[in-house]
């Protein structure tokens, strides 16, 4: 019997395996285009990712007889960190607090971006020979890559608390360029290097180190001085960057399941930075260019008026008796885990007859689409949430305005403080309702560390408390009530 097909039977399953990993991406991110599909989609993204991962250990079989001593071995070892990533990413992904989610994401990018430069080191160290196209795409990979790594690292810090202000230098930009064309200098040098040598970079291992390290250190510099109410825009960019490394990596390995999921991840953040930076005001060129090491020059502006405080009693009360709401939720909301709570008490509204809307802000929270995910979770449907387009001109013919553990996203000072980091990017109007009030804890300020003119003006009245239990009281006030529901 011939079975000299069984020899390609390998390469086959492989290749139909990485076709199969890359439709399954591809379904997977359509599917998170819409919240009710998004949890599907992710469990189908991470089907394929999985059929990728088991189809590349059938690679083993083509391994030449040269190399196969070393071949069990690492089987072994990529057994050994599939099995110990698994499990430690299996264990953070259930145990972390949604507040912290961002932080996890940040962290999970960066490996990415770690991941796609590990491949070019192997590349580059290895004893193969490089065409030249190959060579400038690894190194092109290799640069993004770390760059990648080493800021989400220092999003990270910044997300967690851990690095609490921008860190900023005189001549900082002029700093970071140098790096960047040091970077350059030595990725040139290496391709000289492989062409004059013809033979593997192995020999010059020293300039190899070099690029890696300057690439690092240019993405820490990159992101230490970055304000906090532009860290939307740089996770973005750093999403996008994880995912161009992946793609160039993946056409050095001639991986296609490796490029298509490159070239997906890269498109998607970089859509995501366009919305980022829309949602900012600003032109991706803008942050990327001007503000990254850009000393804060804001002086906080006089502001007249007073904090007036308001038992949250008598603000459910007063909604209850409205006739239109419009909430605006925001990091608190989440920080608090009160979405369920408040969806509770929208039901109550709604039962006595009030209108109740709410207005999502593109950065709201410390990850695009956060208040979506937390607001789908308490079961809220989509056709009450509205983005800032559509319900800004509503807040004027609006009773009350809700402002929940969000504070930068309704700052006034985007509309008239020249001097404000965040001046120019569009706000929810929640301060041309004819009522509104803000839910936080105190006078902590927002991620952009600012002061916010809104509370202190004449229509606003603060309930202080933790958004969760406020929300329980509020319940308890209009269920004290006792007034028929609305048919
Ligand atoms: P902010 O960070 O501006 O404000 C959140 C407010 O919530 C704080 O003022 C805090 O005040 C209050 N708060 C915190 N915990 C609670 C709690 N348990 N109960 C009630 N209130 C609470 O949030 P926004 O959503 O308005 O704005 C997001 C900010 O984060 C923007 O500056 C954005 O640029 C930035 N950012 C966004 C990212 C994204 O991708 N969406 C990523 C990174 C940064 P107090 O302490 O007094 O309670």
């Amino acid at each position: 019997m011939d079975t000299t097909w069984l020899a390609s039977l390998p390469a086959l399953l492989i290749g139909v395996a990485e076709l199969a990993a890359a439709l399954l991406f591809m379904y997977g991110l359509h599917r998170m285009a819409s919240p009710a599909t998004a949890a599907s989609g992710i469990s189908v993204a991470g089907f394929g990712m999985a059929v990728a991962v088991l189809a590349s250990f059938l690679y083993a079989f083509n391994v030449e007889a040269a190399a196969r001593p070393d071949l069990y071995l690492n089987l072994g070892l990529a057994v050994v960190a599939l099995l110990l990533g698994g499990a430690v990413a299996w264990w953070a992904g259930r145990t972390v607090a949604m507040t912290a989610m961002p932080q996890m994401v940040a962290i999970y990018n960066g490996l990415g971006g770690g991941a796609a430069g590990a491949i070019a080191a192997v590349e580059l160290f290895g004893t193969k020979t490089h065409g030249m196209t190959a060579l400038i795409v690894t190194l092109l990979g290799a640069l993004i890559g770390a760059v990648s790594m080493s800021g989400s690292l220092i999003a990270w810090a910044k997300l967690n608390g851990v690095i609490k202000k921008p860190l900023r230098f005189k001549g900082q930009q002029a700093f970071n360029g140098l790096v960047f064309l040091a970077t350059l200098a030595v990725g040139a040098y290496l391709v000289v290097a492989s062409e004059d040598k013809a033979a593997a970079l192995m020999t010059v291992p020293a300039a190899i180190y070099l690029f890696f390290g300057c690439a690092l250190v240019l993405g820490i510099l990159m992101t230490l001085p970055i304000g906090g109410a532009d860290m939307p825009v740089v996770i973005s960019i750093f999403n996008a960057f994880t995912g161009l490394a992946v793609g160039l990596e993946g056409y050095v390995l001639q991986n296609p399941a490796l490029m298509i999921a490159g070239m997906v991840v890269g498109a998607a953040g970089l859509l995501l930075t366009l919305l980022m930076a829309k949602a900012m005001n600003r032109s991706v060129s803008n942050v990327v260019f001007t503000n990254f090491g850009e000393a804060s020059k804001h002086k906080p502006s006089k502001i007249k008026g007073e904090l007036k405080p308001m038992q949250a009693g008598d603000a459910g009360i007063a909604m209850r008796y409205a006739s239109s709401v419009i909430i605006v939720p925001g990091y608190g909301l989440a920080a608090a885990q009160a979405q369920g709570k408040l969806f509770d008490f929208v039901k109550l509204l709604q039962a006595g007859g009030v209108s109740v809307k709410f207005a999502i802000h593109p950065v709201a929270g410390r990850m695009p689409g956060q208040m979506d995910v937390l607001l789908a979770e308490a079961g809220v449907p989509y056709d009450m949430i509205f983005q800032l387009e559509d319900v800004n001109p509503e807040f004027k013919t609006t009773d009350i305005a809700l402002v929940i553990g969000a504070n930068d996203v309704v700052n006034p000072a985007a509309r008239t403080d020249k001097s404000s980091p965040i001046f120019g990017m569009p706000i929810l109007n929640a301060d041309q309702a004819k009522q509104v009030f803000v839910v936080k804890r105190g006078e902590g300020k927002g991620y952009a560390g600012i002061v916010n003119a809104l509370f202190y003006a004449d229509n606003c009245h603060m309930v202080y408390g933790d958004a969760q239990a406020v929300m329980v009281e509020m319940i308890e006030a209009v269920r004290g009530l006792g007034l028929p529901a609305v048919a």
